[in-house]
């Protein structure tokens, strides 16, 4: 064992290698230093009689791998040919060009984020989003923070601190990443009050619970799941008729915050904030990044002085929106106003993408790909979906190429981690590369990725 420990390099000798002295002019030396250092005691602490003691040579390549996987650009940008439009693990939704431009613009320089150049005094990051919200929705005013986790939790507190919050047996569900609302009720210090039952929940289960330690009456959309068969659950005009009659505020959280209507693109309805609204809600909670197709954003509209009682409280400050977001998602609310959302948001063009378009670009692709006795690549319909726990079990026609290779989830590897990575699917024992959220100008990219990871 001594023998061995004494045959690992020095970290001088590492040193000296030229792929060494290559990193050093790029990094700080202390860092590669420090890297060759963990290796080497990595090295040391694994070591057994049996043990290969790596070589100089070993080592440094070592350490070069870890430098370039590691101290890269990040997050790589990929294909995403899961056909899963919006897609939490990839980042949900793509930017359009004009919000993106917008989020570079405002972090490069200085800008009057809060500051109002007409008379130089201190304003508010959140006037302008305000008053943008309220036209697009007709709510009297509008508050943005970081995610929609973020916005009920500041709502929760702020209004039902030490209070009761009424829900339905039936949403006091989990919504993904361990988001729970019983736990989110827990930590913001309010009191869950479950009524009615998991399938049936009458305005009367409600109005049997509300006393006077009740604060606020919730409602959640079941983004992501489904009940079905003998339901029931109160419309949010028949609880916000109730909340009015008793002076309890109604809050509603509609998840995806879809302002344009999902049934004209063939789909099951969404709750529009908008129509939460209309309907008498006191505050509607919605994300920035689902099918708004925005940046990461917590979205509440509502009446004025809820919205007050939020912007006052500490939480506030603490889930506050950068402005690189603020920017993006000004710029996302001017394409609803200018009613261009379908042709410049990329989730709605991706919803509305033309079967026909979808199926020319499959088959220009698969005529591309080379082929062989190993493989086979053809162009195939296949069911594209929203995720995002949007829509669950809405599934939209599309086409696509199915690869037949040997072995799928190996193929998978390969071109996960090509140069330019394309996320696909497995499907049948075939990769699936469906069309429908892979951008067109990244056609000749997705080509590349495949004949590369064929070859490789
Ligand atoms: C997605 C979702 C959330 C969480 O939104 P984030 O913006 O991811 O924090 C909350 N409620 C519902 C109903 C959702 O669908």
């Amino acid at each position: 064992m001594r023998e061995k420990l004494r045959q690992i390099p020095s970290v001088s000798s590492v040193l000296s290698d030229t792929r060494i002295s290559e990193l050093m002019t790029e990094f700080s030396a202390e860092a590669v230093t420090d890297l060759i250092r963990e290796q080497l005691s990595h090295i040391r602490s694994t070591v057994d009689s049996e043990s290969e003691i790596p070589t100089i040579l070993e080592i440094s390549n070592q350490v070069s791998d870890h430098v370039k996987r590691n101290w890269s650009h990040w997050p790589r940008t990929v294909i995403n040919a899961t056909g899963v439009v919006i897609h939490t693990n990839l980042g949900r939704a793509p930017l359009s060009t004009e919000s993106m431009e917008a989020a570079v613009d405002s972090s490069k320089t200085y800008s009057d984020l809060e500051l109002e150049l007409g008379s130089g005094k201190r304003g508010s990051r959140q006037a302008r989003i305000s008053q943008l919200l309220s036209s697009l929705t007709g709510a009297e005013a509008g508050f943005v923070v970081n995610n929609n986790a973020a916005a009920i939790m500041l709502g929760l507190s702020a209004l039902a601190l030490g209070k009761e919050v009424i829900v339905s047996r039936s949403e006091a569900v989990e919504i993904g990443g361990g988001f729970r609302i019983p736990d989110v009720l827990k930590q913001s210090g309010a009191i869950l009050t479950e009524v009615g039952t998991t399938n049936r929940t009458y305005v009367m289960d409600y109005e049997r619970e509300l006393n006077e330690d009740t604060g606020v009456i919730l409602s959640i959309h079941s983004s992501n799941f489904k009940i079905i068969g003998f339901t029931a659950t109160p419309s949010i005009s028949d609880l916000s008729n109730l909340g009015t009659s008793k002076g309890i505020p109604v809050l509603h959280d509609v998840g995806s915050g879809s302002l344009l209507d999902t049934t004209k693109y063939g789909l099951a309805p969404e709750p529009r904030p908008q129509e939460s609204i209309a309907a008498g809600a006191d505050l509607c909670f919605f994300s920035g990044d689902k099918l708004l197709g925005g940046p990461q954003a917590g979205i509440v509209i509502g009446r004025k002085s809820y919205i007050e009682k939020l912007s006052n409280h500490p939480l506030a400050r603490a889930f506050r929106i950068d402005k690189m977001n603020l920017a993006a998602l000004t710029t996302t609310l001017i394409h609803y106003l200018k009613e261009e959302a379908q042709n410049k948001i990329p989730v709605w063009q991706m919803i509305s993408a033309e079967l026909d378009d979808l199926r020319t670009r499959a088959h220009n692709i698969s005529t591309k790909i080379p082929s062989s006795d190993l493989y086979s690549a053809k162009v195939i319909g296949t069911k594209s979906t929203i995720g995002g726990g949007s829509l669950p079990g809405e599934t939209m026609d599309s086409f696509g190429i199915q690869l037949t290779v040997k072995n799928p989830e190996n193929f998978a590897l390969k071109i996960r981690t090509a140069t330019s990575p394309v996320v696909p699917r497995i499907e049948d024992d075939a990769v699936i590369f469906d069309l429908r959220t892979v951008l067109q100008s990244d056609d000749d990219t997705l080509i590349a990725s495949i004949a590369y990871s064929l070859q490789n």
